[in-house]
């Protein structure tokens, strides 16, 4: 060892001196010595190591207390951060999807802090299962005759084939193999269930006689999957629920939709592009559709299979469901959400989801002009910073061809370099409450259509 390694080492503070300083004594007290014990040998374990491969100390060694303050206080923030989504996309997925109504939020902390009758009734009648009175309140908003409610969309399809499928062929369309963003694809879902896939049709032509054509004694399922997240445009054609509805009847075999999004109001009511409902397609014969929780209906993560009792009284059934259920703060999340839907004129205001797909452009332009000033005056030596209109997208794969007219405020390097970009959107997270934006034709855009305070952005980016 070098004799100026040898120098360095005996440089590090021993451990039992740092702990009895006071400083560090109020941190054993918040946080026990367990952990302030353990994070200083981790220090030293840097330290030393840094010596080694680098030759030198590393940078805190100045002064040791205020890096583990620092560290302490990391210990104290969550892994789930809140922040500001002005990334234009809604439904973003990476950020948690669906924000949950004030009814839900406050539904949810009530069953955390309390039992509940989860599944337990008090008039001492056994009603089955935990799904029970939420899909009570799912069959009368979709007409379904029954409901099961699993952890996701990716699992109530997955249930729904292992249950009517297992072992035997599900007629697709191939226009319709798809892949979702996180790895859930048509086939492999397939594969997983137990179930052989059958491809009919093409890319982008598929018609009822391909179905037909390929049913036979080992045919258990007919199916369609939403192409929510890609359109296939021109010369083409797919089959109606409605036919596939008749040919099931004519066959005597059950239907499904998978639906991804699935909306249960008429989206084009809001002024909003169309998105298929699952109660159309259960009025036409459908036997089973599937439908994400946090998507379009902007709930909690959960995936709804609803449909025809004997086909939902069988999945209830299937092992599966019990590694796939939900536990009680989604129920309550979901009740409080799907509530709502009672009284749809409420929805604009009180579900966070619709609330923003809803926003007018010149609402959002308002919010723009009442901060850029504010931000030119702090940000302006470095960028060109105005307010420009934008469009923003749904998210989660809803509605992909249909954007959103909006306005963002947009921030253009004055030296033209895309580094200085870059550099801002890093500090931007770094944040206390991160701002997360877009990138795009060399500037950084602030798509104000999910802001909801004007004033806590401008605290968190005049700072
Ligand atoms: C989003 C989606 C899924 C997956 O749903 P998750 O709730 O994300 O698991 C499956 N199928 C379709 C058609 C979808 O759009």
């Amino acid at each position: 060892m070098a004799e100026s390694d040898l120098a360095l080492y005996r440089q590090l503070p021993a451990i039992d001196k740092l702990l009895q300083l006071d400083e560090v004594q109020i941190l054993v007290e918040q946080s026990g010595a367990h952990w302030v014990t353990a994070c200083l040998r981790k220090m030293q374990e840097q330290a030393r190591a840094s010596i080694a491969q680098a030759g030198k100390l590393p940078a805190w060694q100045e002064d040791w207390v205020k890096e583990l303050a620092q560290r302490h206080q990391a210990l104290g923030q969550s892994a789930l951060k809140n922040v500001f989504n002005l990334t234009g996309t809604v439904l973003h997925t990476n950020l948690g999807r669906a924000v949950m109504s004030t009814t839900a939020v406050n539904a949810v902390s009530q069953v955390m802090s309390s039992p509940v009758t989860l599944e337990y009734s008090l008039d001492g009648a056994m009603r089955g299962h935990r799904d029970r009175a939420i899909a009570d309140l799912l069959c009368e908003l979709t007409g379904a005759e029954d409901a099961c409610i699993v952890n996701n969309n990716a699992a109530a399809v997955l249930l729904l084939l292992a249950t009517v499928a297992n072992g035997q062929q599900v007629i697709v369309s191939r226009g319709e193999l798809v892949e979702i963003g996180g790895a859930f694809r048509v086939p492999d879902v397939m594969a997983q269930a137990g179930c052989q896939l059958v491809e009919v049709g093409t890319t982008n032509r598929t018609h009822l006689r391909d179905y037909e054509n390929a049913i036979n004694d080992q045919t258990a399922l007919l199916m369609k999957v939403h192409t929510s997240n890609y359109s296939i445009e021109g010369f083409t054609a797919e089959v109606e629920g409605e036919e596939l509805a008749e040919l099931g009847r004519k066959y005597q075999l059950p239907t499904a939709i998978d639906l991804g999004s699935g909306s249960m109001i008429d989206m084009t009511a809001y002024g909003l592009p169309a998105e298929p409902m699952p109660q159309s397609y259960l009025s036409q014969g459908i036997d089973l559709v599937s439908i994400s929780g946090d998507k379009l209906l902007g709930g909690p993560q959960a995936g709804i299979i609803l449909g025809k009792k004997k086909w939902i009284d069988a999945i209830q059934k299937h092992p599966l469901k019990r590694a796939l259920r939900v536990d009680k703060m989604v129920l309550a999340a979901l009740e409080a959400t799907l509530k709502l839907y009672l009284t749809p004129e409420k929805l604009t205001t009180e579900l966070p989801t619709l609330r923003w797909l809803t926003r007018d452009p010149e609402t959002i332009r308002d919010s723009a002009e009442s901060i850029v000033v504010a931000l030119q005056a702090f940000y302006g030596d470095k960028f060109i910073v105005e307010v420009e209109p934008c469009l923003s997208q749904i998210g989660s794969g809803s509605l992909p061809v249909d954007r959103l007219p909006s306005f963002a405020v947009t921030f253009t390097p004055l030296n033209g370099k895309g580094s200085t970009l870059e550099q801002l959107a890093t500090q931007w997270r770094q944040l206390p409450q991160p701002v997360i934006g877009r990138m795009k034709d060399g500037k950084l855009w602030l798509d104000l259509r999910c802001l909801d305070d004007e004033h806590a952005l401008l605290q968190v980016l005049l700072s």
